[in-house]
């Protein structure tokens, strides 16, 4: 049975929370970035606020074994400063009875990085690089099995359990899914989850018409999915970026050196049809900022979308396709917008996805309600300091791509089981 954490009783109750406090550290360790931690403390303030104590869980980087340098050791000083309140470190999260036993209310404990674990993910590790399937297969059943006593063993620190690790639902690893078996009846989405899940369901379950997608990157085969699945869903199909010069190349366009996958210009085709199938409109550029250097420095010049010369490359979106963009975003209810439609970490080439990110805050002051998510759509908004003048700014790159893929998150299916 799912609760919600605004209605659950936590007084004298231990809550076991998954946290995504997967932090980039410079070279001293230090955290260059606390947007993750600073987004679970409300969830976590709210337990302690109401009595209960606090064993927080999270992955860091990507070790493969005991590796001191992605130790969750290295934040407990910062998450101490943000939940104003001492936190407790527990150097092995599969040792950690006694130090979580002894949790007295409004105190907090730290587990280390779930990830020293093969069994946190269930994969196995250390397989040699010519190992035979049979010996892939037994690896993968030996780590699936201790896996068990793994999960079983972080569940019997708590009472409760939340997921707030949006980040990670997309993975159906021991602490972001399996523990909540051992939970029934007492398993349950931290704020950051909820807020993320509402932003998905308005736009992929109620969303209002008319609906526009904005789709942008680099690669039209890592959005392929989305795409797929947004023409179910929207009334305007907006393709901008690297991957649209695969559909206009594919349509027979000129696009010079402009980025593309010729392998990918069938599926192209096939989604340009299908639109026309299902009366979605599609709005490629018809006009692109083309450089002939990779540099800030570069002259740039417009050209036809289509009419791009053998030694030039589009960029960044050109000003008649962001005015015909901009009207469609005007005159849109609901707008998801995902991948830059630029190159927009060359601050010359960022000028379409500022464009984007102006047009969004507008419509979002005119009422429309405006989801930004999935990669590198959300660095652009909030470099470019619009991220609280749209509606929802998610915080998990690779879960929202697939959420906007329309997958089931493994993360929220095992709390709504
Ligand atoms: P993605 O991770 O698929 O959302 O792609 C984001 C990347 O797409 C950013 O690093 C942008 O620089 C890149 N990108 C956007 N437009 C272009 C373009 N016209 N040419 C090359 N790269 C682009």
């Amino acid at each position: 049975m799912q609760q919600y954490i605004d209605s659950y009783d936590f007084a004298g109750k231990k809550a076991i929370v998954r946290v995504d406090f997967n932090v980039p550290l410079n070279e001293n360790f230090e955290i260059t970035d606390d947007t993750r931690i600073r987004a679970a403390i409300p969830t976590l303030k709210k337990v302690l606020a109401g009595g209960g104590s606090l064993i927080i869980m999270s992955h860091l980087g990507r070790p493969k074994k005991v590796d001191a340098k992605f130790s969750l050791k290295h934040i407990v000083a910062h998450v101490s400063e943000k939940l104003g309140t001492p936190v407790q470190f527990a150097e092995d999260c599969q040792k950690a009875q006694a130090q979580a036993a002894a949790l007295k209310p409004g105190e907090v404990l730290l587990l280390e990085n779930l990830r020293y674990y093969a069994e946190e993910e269930g994969k196995p590790r250390g397989l040699a690089e010519d190992a035979s399937d049979e010996e892939k297969k037994a690896a993968k059943a030996a780590v699936k099995a201790s896996q068990k006593e793994f999960v079983k063993t972080l569940a019997s620190y708590a009472d409760c359990y939340i997921n707030d690790a949006f980040g990670t639902a997309h993975r159906a690893h021991a602490s972001t899914a399996l523990i909540a078996d051992y939970f029934p009846n007492d398993k349950m989405f931290g704020y950051l989850m909820e807020g993320e899940i509402k932003a998905i369901d308005n736009v992929l379950k109620n969303a209002q018409h008319p609906f526009t997608a904005i789709i942008g990157g680099s690669k039209v085969s890592s959005k392929l999915a989305v795409l797929e699945n947004m023409l179910e869903k929207v009334d305007n199909l907006i393709i901008g970026g690297g991957m649209g010069y695969t559909f206009i190349k594919a349509q027979g366009g000129q696009i010079g050196l402009s980025l593309h996958e010729d392998e990918l210009m069938p599926q192209a085709l096939e989604i340009l049809a299908k639109a026309k199938e299902k009366g979605v409109h599609i709005y490629l550029s018809t006009e692109a900022v083309c450089t002939q250097e990779f540099s800030n420095e570069a002259e740039t010049k417009v050209f036809p979308a289509s009419e791009i010369p053998a030694d030039w490359e589009g960029v960044d979106a050109g000003p008649h396709s962001l005015g015909a963009w901009k009207k469609v975003i005007e005159s849109s209810k609901t707008i998801l917008w995902n991948g830059p439609v630029g190159v927009f970490e060359i601050p010359n080439f960022a000028k379409g996805t500022l464009r984007i990110a102006e047009d969004l805050a507008e419509a979002t002051a005119n009422g429309a309600y405006t989801l930004v998510g999935g990669g590198d759509s959300v660095a652009a908004v909030t470099k470019m300091g619009f991220a609280d003048k749209v509606s929802y700014v998610s915080t998990g790159g690779g879960a929202m791509l697939e959420a906007l893929e329309g997958k089931d998150l493994p993360g929220i299916a095992a709390i709504r089981a």
